[in-house]
C-alpha cells in the first residue's frame, strides 16, 4: 500500500516550484498564493525552489520576474532563493550533483534503466508506428523489450557502451498491469494502470534530471508535506507516487488546483492570452528579449491586496458571504476542503470592483501619500481632499487626480451633453443671480453652500435638476460627479467667483456655436 505523509505527522512545509521558461502568469500567483495560505493557516513553512532543469527552456531574467512579482503580491517565502534555509540551494541547477545517484539507484534495483536510443531512432520508431495506424507510439513496457536499453543488450555491451561515452538516458522501467491509487485532497481517489503509462525518462544524456526525477528528489530531500499544484500537474502524479514508492520514502499529500478558464469558460486561460483578451494574464509587466511588451496587473493599476483577493476566490470561496479579505484573513479561514474541482472562470469586472472596493477602503491619507509617492505634484492637505472627493468614483489611484483634474485646475472642457440639454437662453442671468449670491456668502462651507442654494432655487421656484448641472458644468466642465457643494467649498469663494464668471462666457458662445 502506497504510503503517504498523512499517516505521519509531519510539520507542514509546502513549495511553489515554478520553472523559470517565462513570466509567471496569474495562475501560477494563485498557485502559490495557496501553498503560503496553506502554509500560515497551519504554522507551517512556504519556500519556493525554481526548477530550471530544462535548460533549452531556459529564460533569462524569469526568476528575478518571479520573485520580483510575488514579493509584490505579500507571497513572502520563508527559505528559497537568495533567503536561504537549511535545504538549500533552492535552484535545482545548482543541486545538480544531486540527482543522478537517485536514478542509479534505481537502476541497480531494477526499476529503471538505461536506454541508448538516439532521438533519430525514436522518430522513426513513431514514424513507423504512424504508417501502421498507431499515431501515439510510446516508449513503453511493450516497446521497450525490443528497443536499444539496459533491459534488451547483454551487460558487457551495456558496460562497453557506457565505458565508451555513448550517450544515454535513465528511463522509469513502469511495472505491467498494477494499479496506482492515491487520494488527491481535491479531487478524491485516482487510480490508474501501470499499462497506461510510459516509461518516462528521469535522468537526460545531457547530466540533468528531468523535472519528475528532480521533483520528487527535492520535494522529499526538502521534507515537503503536501504538493499544491495545477492541474495539468495531474497526469504526472501516478508516476510521481511509483517514484516514491520506489524510492521507499512517503509520498507528500496531493491537492490538484483547478485550472483559469477564459471569462467565457471556453479554454484554459494561458500565458499565450497575453493582452489578447483585453485585460493583463500577468502580475507585472513583462517584456520579451524582442521587446514586446505583456502588461501586468502592477503596472495597470491595481493594488496587489485587491490582485489577490481577487486571486483568492478563482476556485476557492469561504463559505459565507465576505468577498473583501486581506492576506491575513485569508490565512486565518483558508481549507483546501473548499477549493473546487471545477474550472474557475476568470472576470475582468469582478477584478475592477475588488480594486474599486480597495481604493474606497483605503484612507485619504494614504492614497494622497501614494499620489506623492508617484510623482503627484499637489499639496498634501488638498490632495487628502480629493481623494475624499474622488474615490468613490474611481477604480484606480490615478482616476482621483485625472477624473478630478478640474479640482487642481480650472476646466478647459466643457460637457457638450449638459450644454445643449440644459444652458438654456435664461441660464447666464440665472447663473449670474447666483455668483452674485455666492459672493455675499461670509461663511464658505458646504452645508452654508448647499442652504444657499436650496433657497436660491425656491425662490426662483426652480428645481435641483434644472439649476444644479448649470453650476457644475461652469465649476467643473463636466456633467456629473462628487457633491457640488463639497467641491464648491473646496475650491473656495475666490476660485468658484472666478470660474463661474468665466464659464458663463465660455458656455454662451459655445451654446452660440452649437
Ligand atoms: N516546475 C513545475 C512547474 O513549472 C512544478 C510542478 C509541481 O509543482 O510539481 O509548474
Amino acid at each position: 500500500m502506497h504510503k503517504n505523509s498523512a499517516m505521519s505527522e509531519k510539520p507542514v512545509r509546502v513549495r511553489f516550484a515554478p520553472s523559470p521558461t517565462g513570466p509567471l502568469h496569474m495562475g501560477g500567483v494563485r498557485t502559490a498564493l495557496y501553498n503560503y495560505l496553506f502554509a500560515k493557516k497551519n504554522n507551517g513553512t512556504f519556500l519556493i525552489r525554481i526548477e530550471d532543469t530544462d535548460q533549452t527552456r531556459f529564460v533569462p531574467g524569469a526568476q528575478d520576474y518571479i520573485m520580483d512579482a510575488l514579493a509584490w503580491c505579500g507571497i513572502m517565502p520563508t527559505e528559497g532563493p537568495g533567503i536561504g534555509g537549511e535545504y538549500g540551494p533552492y535552484v535545482q541547477s545548482e543541486r545538480k550533483e544531486m540527482y543522478r545517484p537517485y536514478a542509479e539507484q534505481l537502476v541497480k534495483e531494477d526499476k529503471a534503466y538505461y536506454a541508448f536510443d538516439t532521438a533519430e531512432e525514436l522518430d522513426q520508431m513513431r514514424e513507423r508506428a504512424k504508417e501502421m495506424g498507431m499515431p501515439n507510439w510510446q516508449y513503453n513496457h511493450i516497446t521497450r523489450t525490443s528497443l536499444k536499453n539496459s533491459l534488451t543488450l547483454p551487460q558487457d555491451q551495456v558496460d562497453e557502451l557506457i565505458s565508451a561515452g555513448a550517450p544515454y538516458v535513465i528511463r522509469m522501467k513502469m511495472p505491467r498491469n498494477q494499479d496506482i491509487r492515491f487520494e488527491d485532497i481535491i479531487r478524491g481517489w485516482v487510480v490508474v494502470n501501470t499499462n497506461n503509462l510510459d516509461d518516462k525518462v528521469l535522468f537526460k544524456s545531457d547530466g540533468m534530471p528531468t523535472y519528475h526525477l528532480a521533483n520528487i528528489v527535492d520535494d522529499h530531500l526538502m521534507k515537503i508535506s503536501h504538493v499544491i499544484r495545477g492541474e495539468e500537474w495531474l497526469p504526472s502524479a501516478p508516476l510521481h507516487v511509483m517514484l516514491y514508492d520506489a524510492f521507499g520514502w512517503d509520498s507528500p499529500q496531493f491537492a490538484h488546483l483547478p485550472l483559469l478558464l477564459r471569462p467565457d469558460g471556453n479554454g484554459k486561460l494561458s500565458k499565450r492570452d497575453g493582452d489578447r483578451l483585453g485585460f493583463p494574464v500577468f502580475p507585472t509587466d513583462w517584456t520579451t528579449s524582442e521587446g514586446e511588451l505583456y502588461s501586468g496587473y502592477r503596472e495597470k493599476g491595481y493594488f496587489p491586496g485587491a490582485f489577490i483577493n481577487m486571486l483568492a476566490f478563482l476556485g476557492w470561496n469561504p463559505g459565507t458571504p465576505q468577498e473583501i479579505f486581506s492576506l491575513e484573513e485569508l490565512a486565518e479561514c483558508f481549507t483546501l476542503d473548499r477549493v473546487s474541482k471545477a474550472g474557475a472562470k476568470f472576470d475582468p469586472d469582478k477584478t475592477k470592483w475588488f480594486q474599486q472596493q480597495y481604493l474606497r477602503s483605503a484612507s485619504n491619507e494614504a492614497l494622497a501619500d501614494l499620489l506623492i509617492q508617484n510623482g503627484t505634484d499637489v499639496e498634501r492637505s488638498k490632495l487628502i481632499t480629493v481623494c475624499h472627493l474622488m474615490k468613490e468614483r474611481a477604480t484606480f489611484l490615478n482616476d482621483i487626480v485625472t477624473e478630478g483634474k478640474y479640482l487642481l485646475e480650472k476646466p478647459t472642457n466643457f460637457d457638450e451633453h449638459t450644454i445643449s440639454k440644459k444652458w438654456k437662453d435664461d441660464s447666464s442671468a440665472l447663473m449670474g443671480e447666483w455668483v452674485e449670491i455666492l459672493s455675499s456668502l461670509s461663511v464658505f462651507d458646504h452645508t452654508t453652500i448647499e442652504a444657499a442654494f436650496k433657497s436660491f432655487i425656491e425662490s426662483k421656484s426652480l428645481g435641483i435638476g434644472a439649476v444644479l448641472p448649470l453650476f457644475r458644468l461652469l465649476l467643473t466642465g463636466t456633467g456629473m460627479g462628487p457633491s457640488m457643494f463639497e467641491i464648491a467649498a473646496f475650491l473656495g469663494k475666490e476660485e468658484c467667483l472666478i470660474r463661474i464668471n468665466q464659464g458663463i462666457t465660455i458656455v454662451d458662445s459655445l451654446k452660440a456655436q452649437a
